[in-house]
């Protein structure tokens, strides 16, 4: 009999009947029935006795011995026990392996909860930041990485960018830090040592701005000779070489200034000194060198100014920035093309697009079109002279004024290339006189 609930209630049938029948020896059927009912009552009280003796008892003892439902039931808690203290041991190690493998690593890595305080973090985020393990597990996180720009990152909730900044206990570090969210409002912080990497790429940034700004002197004196030459009467043949030269000497001048620029750019994420912009009087005068420069092409360029809102920035990042698309348009479209630069506000901020029905771009080339000295094209952007990091400018310019660069294209039927910046960018243009006095 399987059910034990079925062999108990057996049980108890044939110890009365087994006590009724004793009874009846004795001519007391009813009281044996009783007693033997009654003694296997108090045998039930004793295993029940000895069950919660061992449960509250707590340890890892094993459960009483017997037969019977009774014996089957300790047997299940056994196995029961064996089972889940084997699995208790096997969590207990794979912790220990994750926190022995975590504390290996060479990031800082900090566990916060959902109220913002500090949970867990390994050895290297005690290093990088300073944290102490006794006194500030549980504080929370800003009150010990206090940096406004931290809290501002960490309060937006939009981790996809990481954030770079100094050791808030030794400013020679440079630390990155990217949040990422898990569980339920959980966040896992890990922050990693970026001191090399930024020191190499300091150094690649001053070897590119000392290489380019010692190759303008040469240069210049190189055109200035050229140009003198080309004032006398020369040998055609000669004459032909002269102009070659200075055509190749000027294209190196744009390389370096370019260069220069970049340099001045790759310096930091965001402009220092911002101004109100008339971007009125800097798109006229552009599309007024546009033209210029599109004048044996036939191009029609148009301007459209449709808001008054002007906007604060660098000047001169965004002129350069502007005339690159700008000049890159006229370059890239065909004799008697149409061009369309524009200037809008909507909600969602400025804007400033340059489209036109020139060559368009292949969707693959897209991706990779700010790279430096990335071309669709060699041989065309070489003949039409271009530099080769005229987008790379644009991106820098719009990433330093917190803005971005969208491109849309379908080659043979033109592009548009648009700027588009934050609404906190923008002022009014009566403002502008306001800043000014
Ligand atoms: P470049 O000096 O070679 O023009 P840029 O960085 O300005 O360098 O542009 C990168 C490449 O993007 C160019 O070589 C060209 O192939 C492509 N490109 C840029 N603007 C346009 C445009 N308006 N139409 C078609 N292709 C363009």
């Amino acid at each position: 009999m399987h059910n034990p609930r079925q062999t108990l209630f057996f049980n108890l049938i044939v110890s009365a009947i087994a006590g009724a029948l004793i009874g009846l020896l004795f001519g007391f059927a009813g009281w044996g029935a009783a007693l033997a009912v009654f003694g296997w009552g108090l045998l039930q009280i004793r295993h029940f006795t000895r069950l919660d003796e061992w449960v509250h008892r707590g340890d890892d003892s094993q459960p009483p011995e017997t037969t019977g439902p009774w014996g089957e039931l300790f047997d299940q808690l056994a196995r029961l026990q064996r089972r889940s203290s084997q699995r208790e041991q096997d969590l207990l190690a794979a912790i220990q392996r994750f926190q022995q493998s975590s504390a290996a690593l060479q990031d800082g890595l900090v566990i916060i909860d959902r109220h913002n305080n500090l949970e867990w973090w390994n050895r290297a985020a005690d290093r990088l930041l300073g944290l102490k393990a006794a006194s500030d597990r549980g504080k929370p996180v800003m009150n010990l990485l206090r940096d406004p720009r931290f809290i501002r990152y960490f309060r937006r909730g939009q981790y996809d960018e990481p954030l770079e900044l100094q050791s808030p206990i030794d400013s020679d570090l440079r630390l990155q830090y990217q949040i990422t969210k898990f569980g339920e409002g959980d966040r896992m912080l890990v922050v990693r040592d970026i001191t090399r990497l930024v020191r190499l790429e300091q150094t690649r940034q001053d070897f590119v701005a000392n290489a380019s700004h010692e190759l303008r002197t040469p240069l210049t004196v190189i055109c200035g000779y050229l140009e003198t030459f080309l004032d006398q009467e020369l040998p055609r043949p000669l004459a032909r070489a002269l102009s070659q030269m200075q055509a190749q000497a000027r294209r190196m001048e744009s390389l370096v200034s370019d260069l220069l620029m970049l340099s001045r750019l790759d310096a930091s994420n965001h402009i220092a000194d911002e101004h109100p912009v008339n971007l009125h009087l800097m798109l006229t005068q552009i599309h007024r060198d546009a033209q210029a420069l599109a004048q044996d092409k036939g191009h029609e360029i148009t301007l459209e100014f449709d808001s008054e809102l002007e906007m604060l920035g660098q000047e001169l990042e965004l002129h350069s920035a502007f005339s690159n698309l700008v000049f890159n348009a006229v370059r890239y479209t065909p004799e008697e093309g149409h061009i369309r630069l524009r200037w809008w506000v909507d909600p969602s901020g400025g804007h400033f697009s340059v489209s036109d029905d020139g060559i368009g771009i292949d969707p693959i080339h897209i991706p990779r079109l700010t790279e430096r000295f990335y071309r669709v094209d060699e041989s065309r952007s070489s003949a039409s002279g271009g530099t080769g990091l005229g987008l790379a400018i644009v991106k820098h310019v719009l990433v330093r004024h917190g803005g971005k660069l969208s491109i849309d294209s379908t080659p043979g039927k033109g592009s548009t290339f648009s700027c588009h910046f934050p609404p906190e960018l923008l002022i009014s243009a009566g403002s502008q006189e306001q800043a000014a006095r």
